[in-house]
């Protein structure tokens, strides 16, 4: 395996061997702890995804893949779950190094994570039945659910193995070929992804991996003709842009977008327990997270203990390189991403919240390096302000008061978006009540940010459509057909 964290490919992945871009365009890949470079990786033009698109459209068409005995395909997919888990020293500090993520976030819950949906997704592989119907006498009716085709994936920085899996697992298993673009700064688990399906027996073409630029490779992906689907993960603005080019050929389309996820603490809960998931909720992945829980509404009888005690622990989480095993936050993304998050934070002091910890970019623990910024509490958050509304995507939070369950539902559904939210309550109906009401795809009852392959996620208005993981995923990856028999 060579040394650990050891870069192995930093090439694009086509119809089942690693190879150049003709063009020669390479993309580099800042390590966001020390602003080096990690590594250069060869970037996809127009006529990579082209190729890439022609070998997954060729293994589809003949069906190397779909007309496998499923159970084959099955065998697959666990095989690459096997191998990826095998692999997950080696691929955990490569996905820290590239993403500033911890090594236990990455390689204690989100390489597992993939790996469980891979089997998950093999499970499913030979369970996705039609229907049949009795209901007009003289006739057969009944359903054939099959693979929707060509898949484009494209996919964000901020889980860049996970995101890639919860698209790229359940379009495997439902039959599909994929043409998966990781995002321009996280290119490097994806490739190993690639190296691991090879390795597995996935035949060639199936899984085409293109890092490139979103503006060349990406918009390639959702023009070219050849691609039946499009499964979008990033930001609304670009999600916008995707279902504009992707409307030109009708492709079918579901895109996770942005959330300003609402947290919402009663007075009756477990506070110590409410102010742990709401450090989690917005600190996990240094608030990278699209269904972080950047709104905190907290109820009147218990605010300021809450902010005195989110403020305290805030303070308290260590920064640091994402490699060493103290470390309990990263840094951001990129540069972009620190000069967008300190952004808000001022716009935050602009616009009069108060300020309770953190507020600045902070590399005392990294020599001066690094895209770290301080765990960041805002109290007295107008719900109008704009660190209330729009999303940060930073480890910033906004605690905001509220008085009674009408009062914080309508604060929690005062946002364009709709991905997730919490509740933490004592009150069992209450709970279920206001879950009831929340305009969110996910909501959490007395915890946050817990996912389970089983359970879909996906979003409410701005924050796109479609639901992906548990079964609703397969409905992305198939079509369904009607066949209506005559019996005479
Ligand atoms: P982004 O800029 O929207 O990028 C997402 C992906 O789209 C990247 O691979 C990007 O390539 C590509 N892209 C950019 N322009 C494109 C175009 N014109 N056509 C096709 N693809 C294009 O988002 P991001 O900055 O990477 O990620 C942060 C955002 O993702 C946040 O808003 C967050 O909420 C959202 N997110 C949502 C979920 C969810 O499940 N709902 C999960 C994670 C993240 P480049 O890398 O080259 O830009
Ligand atoms: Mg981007």
């Amino acid at each position: 395996m060579g040394e650990v964290g050891e870069i192995r490919f930093r090439q694009l992945f086509i119809d089942g061997a690693f190879r150049d871009a003709a063009s020669g365009a390479t993309l580099e890949v800042i390590e966001p702890a020390t602003e080096e470079v990690l590594a250069e990786v060869q970037a996809a033009g127009a006529a990579e995804v082209d190729l890439a698109v022609t070998a997954a459209r060729r293994a589809f068409d003949d069906g190397r893949w779909s007309g496998l005995d499923a159970g084959q395909r099955a065998r697959i997919l666990f095989e690459m779950a096997r191998i990826l888990d095998e692999r997950r020293g080696a691929i955990a500090p490569i996905e820290s190094r590239d993403a500033g993520k911890t090594l236990f976030d990455s390689g204690k819950i989100e390489i597992p994570f993939a790996a469980e949906l891979l089997r998950y997704y093999g499970g499913w592989a030979t369970k996705l039945h039609g229907q049949t119907s009795l209901n007009k006498p003289g006739t057969l009716l009944y359903t054939l659910r099959q693979p929707v085709g060509v898949v484009g994936a494209i996919v964000p920085w901020n889980f860049p193995l996970l995101m890639a899996m919860w698209k790229v697992a359940p379009a495997l298993a439902a039959g599909c070929t994929v043409v998966l673009k990781p995002a321009e700064l996280t290119p490097l688990s994806a490739l190993e992804l690639a190296d691991i399906a090879r390795e597995a027996g996935l035949p060639d073409g199936v899984l085409n991996v293109i890092p490139g630029l979103g503006s060349v490779a990406g918009q390639a992906l959702v023009e070219h003709p050849g691609v039946d689907k499009i499964a979008f993960t990033g930001s609304t603005a670009v999600g916008q842009q995707v279902m504009r080019t992707a409307a030109g050929s009708l492709k079918r389309l579901s895109l996770e977008l942005g959330g300003k996820s609402a947290n919402i603490v009663f007075a009756d809960a477990d506070v110590d327990a409410a102010v742990k998931t709401a450090l989690t909720g917005i600190f996990y992945n240094k608030g990278e997270v699209c269904a972080a829980g950047s709104r905190l509404l907290v109820e009147r009888p218990i605010y300021e203990q809450v902010v005195e005690a989110v403020t305290a622990k805030a303070g308290k989480l260590t920064l640091g390189s994402p490699l060493e095993k103290t470390t309990r936050m990263g840094p951001l993304v990129s540069a972009g991403q620190l000069e967008r998050v300190l952004g808000y934070i001022e716009k935050g002091k602009a616009e009069g919240a108060r300020l309770c910890c953190g507020g600045e970019r902070d590399t005392s623990a990294t020599g001066g390096k690094g895209y770290f910024v301080q765990p960041t509490v805002f109290a007295d958050v107008d719900p109008a302000a704009t660190i209330a509304r729009e999303e940060i995507f930073g480890p910033v939070l906004s605690v905001i008061p509220f008085e009674g369950e009408a009062e914080a539902v309508k604060i929690a559904n005062g946002t364009a978006y709709g991905l997730a939210a919490a509740v933490h309550t004592a009150d069992g109906a209450r709970g279920h009540r206001v879950a009831q009401a929340l305009k969110a795809g996910t909501v959490w009852i007395n915890t946050y940010n817990m996912y389970d392959p089983d359970l879909p996620f996906g979003g409410f208005g701005e924050s796109g459509f479609g639901r992906e993981l548990g079964g609703h995923a397969l409905d992305l990856y198939t079509e369904t057909k009607s066949v209506w028999t005559h019996l005479g």
